[in-house]
């Protein structure tokens, strides 16, 4: 039987795949999109029960198709996994699912790769890595793995319910850790979560979410990370119809607040003594963006509603004028920790020369040094929103233009009279 042929192979059909997918059928480029799952399998089975989008309906989402429902609402995980299958069904993308690709080699002496999948070969001129900045649940080493505690990550969690009775550790206070330690109190548990440096927008202010906020001062399109600092976990949720994450408020709510998880010997857990500074760290991205706001409504003269509640700050808890440093977990009544301290990439599969000596993608906005694959969905890949529903679209309609740029040199047969 011969080896069958595409011009691009796309490889994973989350929300990345499925945006590659309308870019290239728009520039007319053939392309097949393979997926080991199924579409937007993350939203699924990667994810705990409760979780909904981190913004509303009206932005989380392509520009070619709407949610039903409120467009202010937070929408549940299955019902954003569903929004991706009806999205590839609008836009018939050639999506074949339960397809596993195990390796990727360039071909020798002509222009593509050889695909190797669960299902046979496909050779492609192109292929673009859509696996998902999110793949592989990173735990520190600071625990043995048979220290006699339950240790999962966030991506293992699924409700209060799977965890044994004690109290519980969350580590780490993103998105994910903050949601989860927040779950886990109002379900009735003692929770002890450790808090690293964040920034922590407010849910809203002065009568806009902070998506908007985030958009119109260009900040989901900024480059890179603010010069001089680094990467930081933005501490935000949708839950219970969107609230912003006030540390302090939780602390009075019952949560234990440490710092960053350090270490641990014979049955105790060590603590950094950064918990202050972390939640000061917090506060001022979050006074900075209110700042941010306040600059753009005079400057534009929008008649939006004050907002005094926003600068409101509850006093120290007890938890931060007399941190915690170290915990015996036994005596604590601890049985449970969810490290909530992100995921890493997998692209063993990917056997091209793309990567730098630490194994990460070399590449410039998703374009990479190994002509003819493209990345999509890294963190940062090009913007700051790059990772998200909206970020990812606008990336895969580059990648798109990068490729019909590639075919349309390819293509090119040379003056008439060599
Ligand atoms: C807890 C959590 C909450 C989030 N909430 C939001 C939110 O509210 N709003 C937002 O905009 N973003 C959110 N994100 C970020 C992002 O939108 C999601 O992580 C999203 O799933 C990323 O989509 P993706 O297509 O890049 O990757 P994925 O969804 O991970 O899709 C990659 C696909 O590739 C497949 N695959 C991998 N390797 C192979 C292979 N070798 N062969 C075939 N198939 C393969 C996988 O099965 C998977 O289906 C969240 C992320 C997390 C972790």
């Amino acid at each position: 039987m011969p080896i069958e042929e595409v011009d691009t192979l796309v490889v994973g059909a989350g929300q990345a795949g499925v945006a590659m997918s309308e870019h290239l059928s728009q520039a007319g480029v053939p392309h097949l999109v393979l997926e080991r799952d199924r579409i937007a399998e993350r939203w699924r089975t990667g994810r705990w029960d409760s979780l909904v989008a981190n913004g509303p309906a009206w932005h989380d989402r392509f520009p070619g198709r709407e949610f039903s429902g409120d467009p202010e609402a937070f929408v549940a995980k299955e019902d954003v996994a569903d929004y991706f299958v009806a999205y590839a069904d609008q836009i018939n993308a050639p999506i074949r699912t339960g397809i596993d690709v195990t390796e990727v080699r360039r071909l020798e002496g002509r222009p593509g790769f050889r695909v190797d999948t669960s299902q046979g070969v496909i050779k492609a001129r192109n292929v673009v890595a859509a696996t998902g900045a999110f793949q592989c649940p990173v735990i520190p080493p600071i625990l043995p793995e048979d220290a006699s505690i339950t240790q999962i990550h966030s991506f293992e969690y699924r409700n209060p319910e799977q965890l044994p009775d004690g109290a519980v550790i969350v580590v780490g206070a993103g998105s994910s850790g903050v949601q989860i330690a927040d779950e886990l109190m109002h379900a009735g548990r003692k929770v002890i979560l450790s808090v690293g440096p964040h920034d922590r927008p407010p849910r809203s202010y002065r009568g806009r979410d902070f998506v908007w906020w985030l958009g119109v001062l260009g900040m989901w399109d900024a480059a890179a990370p603010a010069p001089g600092t680094e990467h930081v976990t933005i501490a935000v949720s949708g839950a219970r119809g969107g609230e912003t994450i006030d540390f302090r408020a939780l602390a009075n709510a019952g949560m234990a607040l440490v710092g960053r998880t350090e270490s641990y010997a014979d049955g105790v857990l060590r603590f950094a003594g950064d918990l202050v500074e972390n939640i000061n760290n917090g506060d001022a991205s979050h006074l900075a963006m209110l700042e941010a706001a306040d600059v753009y409504i005079a400057r534009n003269g929008l008649d939006f509603p004050e907002d005094p509640e926003a600068r409101r700050k509850l006093p120290d808890p007890n938890c931060m004028t007399n941190p915690v440093r170290e915990l015996n977990l036994a005596d604590a009544g601890v049985n449970s920790i969810i490290w909530a301290t992100g995921f890493s990439q997998d692209f063993s599969w990917l056997k091209v020369d793309a990567f730098d000596d630490d194994g990460k993608p070399k590449h410039q906005r998703g374009v990479s040094s190994e002509p003819g694959i493209y990345f999509l969905g890294l963190p940062w890949q090009s913007r700051r929103g790059s990772t998200f529903i909206w970020g990812v679209w606008h990336d895969a309609k580059y990648l798109a233009d990068q490729i019909s740029i590639q075919r349309m040199y390819a293509q090119y047969p040379g003056p008439k009279d060599t």
